[in-house]
């Protein structure tokens, strides 16, 4: 086991500023209302730097910048964004270490995560849109013998993003990459929760780009997102967070008729058909550790498995299995590399997760393991940890409907393969399932059944670039990740051009 130093604290491989301003055009700039606010540590619940406050004011200079840069960026070559991307990623491999600290302490994720998978994923992410930028091709249609149609691919323009709070760096990756790589400007409003992992990220590569090609604007949602969402001077608002709010943002960008992507809220079904069982295996054992992914990064993914469906025949041997697995699930210091399971994001993230577990209870939801917040004393104390819950009950109760968004899964059992299917797609969202089976018939056919855009098969929880993800129904609009997604970020072009000296004859 690894402890890596908080930051701060002798022997810290990660050392933060005490405030953080704007970074707009290339440098940081105060913000014009000159307010800051606290950021805490979820580790222990201390602040530990402050953070610019953005308003409209600031995002209309963001804008003016990405404006500015935005001509010259388009320009360029694909080559030329290529080669910044690829920068980008070795500069985030040579610093990978300190980047996942920085994540950890901000998010109160364990480390193990950020240095296996959060930043390894983010860097692929680069790479990814770095290659598929220099694959693109145009196109030719061949109208008639004198007539040729070509497609070009153009860059919107200025875009904006918006990002949550669950994966910091990725979720910036995610947007940024495809952008960028599509020959946008950016204009970027991290989370208030968690926007210095994004500025540390910065500060290992902002020299890497053409000053105005990336600006960030900090701050809350309504004080900084609204009006950046709302601009007419966007071309595109891509938004990843809750579906209450991906409602108003398209509600912002229809004012200005701006296109929208949205990657919102889940509440996935796991399902594990009674064959898993059968077999003392592998398969068993991973199919158990596939339950247990609604742990996984404190259950603060949209596409948590936070409803566990198991088959009748086996449900009694299957579901103890996976609570004596629950509870080896080893809590800790999200520093330590032994962790498996940190803190919650936010004290108010904390509160929520709470507060579902009593309206659980008080539906009539039997808790089998957990159901409580973890407090320790020393270096945790004040910090925002809850145990690793599971509840039983019925998929009509708000902890099966409702998206808690922290460890907890609700768990009922189906009877057989129609009912499996009812209960998943009995549910507002569709964004993840996992499907869990030794039939290849059934895997296909509860993959096609499912309604939800990303459907894991004898796996869960893994977000490789060339896969694309998004929502069906609440869960969102548009795909990420994938080289489908340059299509979100570019405009076709078509000069249709005729070689015929002959006049079309209408006048
Ligand atoms: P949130 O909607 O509260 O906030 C997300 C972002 O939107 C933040 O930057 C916030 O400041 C901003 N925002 C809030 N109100 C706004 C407004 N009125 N106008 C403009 N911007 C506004 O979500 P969250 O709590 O940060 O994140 C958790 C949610 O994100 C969960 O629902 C989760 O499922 C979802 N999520 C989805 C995906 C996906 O890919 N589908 C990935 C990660 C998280």
């Amino acid at each position: 086991m690894t402890r890596y130093a908080a930051p701060g604290t002798e022997g810290a491989i990660v050392s933060y500023q005490s405030r953080y301003d704007h970074f707009i055009g290339g440098e940081y700039v105060p913000p014009a209302r000159g307010q800051y606010f606290e950021n805490p540590s979820p580790v222990n619940g201390q602040p530990f730097t402050e953070v610019a406050r953005g308003t409209a004011e600031d995002v209309e200079k963001a804008l003016d910048a990405a404006h500015a840069a935005a001509p010259g960026w388009a320009r360029t070559s694909a080559t030329e964004r290529s080669d910044i991307l690829l920068r980008i990623a070795d500069r985030m491999e040579a610093y990978l270490e300190p980047l996942a600290v920085a994540e950890s302490w901000e998010n109160g994720k364990p480390v193990r995560e950020t240095l296996a998978a959060d930043i390894p994923l983010a860097i692929d992410h680069f790479r990814y849109f770095a290659g598929a930028v220099r694959a693109q091709e145009g196109s030719l249609s061949e109208v008639d013998e004198d007539t040729v149609a070509y497609h070009f691919h153009e860059p919107l323009g200025v875009v904006a993003q918006i990002i949550p709070w669950n994966f910091p760096v990725l979720m910036a990756a995610w947007k940024l990459a495809p952008a960028l790589a599509a020959g946008n400007a950016v204009v970027l409003k991290p989370a208030e929760q968690t926007p210095v992992s994004i500025h540390y990220w910065l500060s290992l590569v902002s020299d890497l780009l053409p000053p105005g090609v990336l600006n960030i604007v900090n701050g809350f949602g309504p004080e900084a997102g609204k009006p950046l969402a709302s601009s007419p001077r966007v071309a595109k608002v891509a938004f990843t967070g809750e579906t209450s709010t991906g409602r108003l943002i398209m509600q912002y960008a229809a004012e200005n008729l701006k296109p929208v992507t949205l990657e919102l809220g889940g509440k996935s079904p796991n399902i594990f058909f009674d064959d898993v069982w059968e077999k003392d295996d592998d398969l068993r054992d991973k199919a158990l550790e596939g339950f247990t992914m609604f742990a996984l990064n404190q259950g603060e993914v949209c596409t948590c498995p936070s409803r566990g469906l198991i088959q009748s025949g086996n449900y009694g041997d299957f579901l103890s299995a996976a609570v004596a697995r629950t509870e080896l699930i080893k809590p800790g210091h999200p520093l330590d590399t032994d962790t498996m399971i940190g803190a919650q994001a936010s004290s108010e993230q904390l509160q929520k997760i709470l507060s579902y577990i009593d309206i659980g209870r008080e539906e009539g939801a039997k808790v089998l393991t957990g159901g409580e917040r973890a407090e320790y004393d020393g270096e945790l104390k004040g910090g925002y940890y809850v145990r690793p819950t599971i509840f039983e009950g019925d998929n009509r109760m708000r902890v099966f409907q409702e998206e808690i968004f922290g460890p907890v899964v609700s768990v009922a059992s189906f009877d057989d393969f129609d009912d499996a299917v009812k209960i998943a797609n009995d549910t507002a969202y569709g964004l993840g399932a996992g499907v869990w089976t030794r039939d290849i018939n059934t895997a296909y056919r509860a993959g096609r059944a499912i309604q939800a855009g990303r459907v894991w098969t004898n796996c869960y929880h893994a977000y490789p670039a060339h896969a694309a993800f998004g929502g069906y129904k609440q869960s969102g609009i548009g795909r990420e990740t994938h080289k489908m997604m340059r299509e979100h970020y570019q405009q076709t072009k078509t000069p249709l051009v005729s070689y015929s000296p002959k006049k079309r004859g209408f006048f």
